[in-house]
């Protein structure tokens, strides 16, 4: 099959020239090119805003006006297709200025031959597609950028609003809760008991949202302490393991270490994969925590048997508002922020988060944290 020609315009006021580029065009074997002609300035001009071709030829000579005139008028009405302008002889003030206003590249009259003019036209026209795609691509970047930002702004402000009113509701409904226990509506009780749950559940997402601000404010604060790892694991397992009863948590290895650093922030990190780790496992019930100790550093890992993360995400999933599309993932609730929180803390805390994982198998989680020395 033969390809399409690739379409060309030459603007020129010289016939003798345009029959010589077709008569070189034609002796190109290995491009089909289809020529067109236009004489006139104003004439060039409309054909150029109509962009019906692959690449324009523009004669530096036009009339009282000249090629580059032409070339920037062309740019400024938003044409971005090749041109290539002529002249008569190579001048490099002429040359510049081309660039300047828009051409692609130039030829002088004597390179108008075979080889030579099929590579500068073919090369102009890649580059050109090259250069579309590269400014589409960093379009998209940018609107990505922005519309993070735009997100964390509302979700700041989101939360912070309403941080107040979820507070005052847990209060409620535990001063409710302890009044029906009191009085022996045991059942009243119980639904406040579940009603306290979900309550939790909405100021950690709340406190999710408002780290992801502080973190992006460079706010997230740290108040370290020495404290007992093991008690602080042991403390978060007992926790977790209450909030789910298809689950079983168990623990594995001592660190029997003492460590400089914020227990709560770093608790929080052990929820968060506790937390998805019985998200995403919902048909299996064994989930694994161990814990370890290097020479300079502990170790903690989350094992659960779940859902599992296919291998072309697995760079991804600490990314702020990452989550892994398709059936297994998507029906489970959630916006993508705690891995994106849990990898900076563990960072600012000079420790290190990754993931193993496959997909139906299950994950694990790890994370390493340095032991300071005590002076
Ligand atoms: P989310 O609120 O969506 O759970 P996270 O930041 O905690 O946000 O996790 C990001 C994504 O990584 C999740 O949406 C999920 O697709 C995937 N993921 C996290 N933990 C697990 C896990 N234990 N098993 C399978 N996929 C997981």
């Amino acid at each position: 099959m033969d390809k399409k020609p690739i379409k060309l315009l030459l603007i020129e006021d010289d016939k003798d020239d345009y029959i010589l580029l077709r008569s070189q065009l034609t002796k190109i074997p290995t491009t089909r090119y289809k020529l067109d002609w236009e004489e006139t300035y104003e004439a060039g001009l409309t054909k150029l805003l109509q962009s019906n071709y692959d690449l324009y030829l523009v004669d530096y000579q036009l009339g009282v006006r000249n090629g580059i005139e032409l070339i920037k008028e062309a740019r400024l009405n938003g044409q971005t297709l090749p041109i290539i302008l002529l002249t008569g002889l190579s001048n490099s003030a002429i040359d510049i200025q081309a660039l300047q206003a828009g051409a692609d590249d130039y030829l002088t009259k004597g390179q108008i031959v075979g080889d030579l003019l099929d590579r500068t036209i073919r090369y102009a026209i890649e580059r050109k597609k090259f250069e579309k795609e590269r400014e589409k691509f960093m379009r998209e970047q940018i609107a990505s950028k922005l519309l993070d930002k735009r997100k964390d702004e509302f979700m700041g402000i989101v939360s912070h609003e309403l941080k107040t009113p979820v507070t005052s509701l847990k209060v409620f409904a535990q001063v409710l809760q302890k009044r029906f226990t009191t009085v022996g509506d045991d059942a009243a009780a119980q639904l406040l008991g579940k009603m306290d749950a979900q309550i939790n559940k909405l100021t950690i997402l709340i406190g999710d949202l408002l780290d992801v601000t502080k973190i992006e404010g460079g706010k997230l604060q740290f108040n370290n302490n020495l404290f007992d790892f093991d008690e602080l694991v042991d403390e978060i397992i007992e926790e977790m393991q209450r909030t789910t009863t298809n689950h079983v948590i168990l623990r594995n290895g001592y660190t029997k270490t003492s460590l400089s650093g914020d227990r709560d922030r770093i608790g929080q990190v052990l929820v968060n994969l506790l937390s998805n780790a019985i998200k995403y496992s919902p048909h299996t019930e064994k989930i694994i925590v161990e814990t370890t100790k290097n020479i300079n550093s502990i170790q903690l890992c989350v094992q659960d048997f779940g859902v599992g993360i296919p291998q072309r995400k697995l760079s991804q999933v600490f990314q702020r508002y990452f989550r892994v599309s398709g059936p297994t993932h998507s029906t489970v609730p959630g916006m993508g922020l705690g891995l994106y929180i849990s990898s900076e803390i563990i960072k600012r805390q000079k420790g290190k988060i990754w993931v193993e994982s496959e997909k139906g198998k299950g994950s694990t989680f790890y994370f390493s944290l340095p032991i300071t020395k005590s002076t």
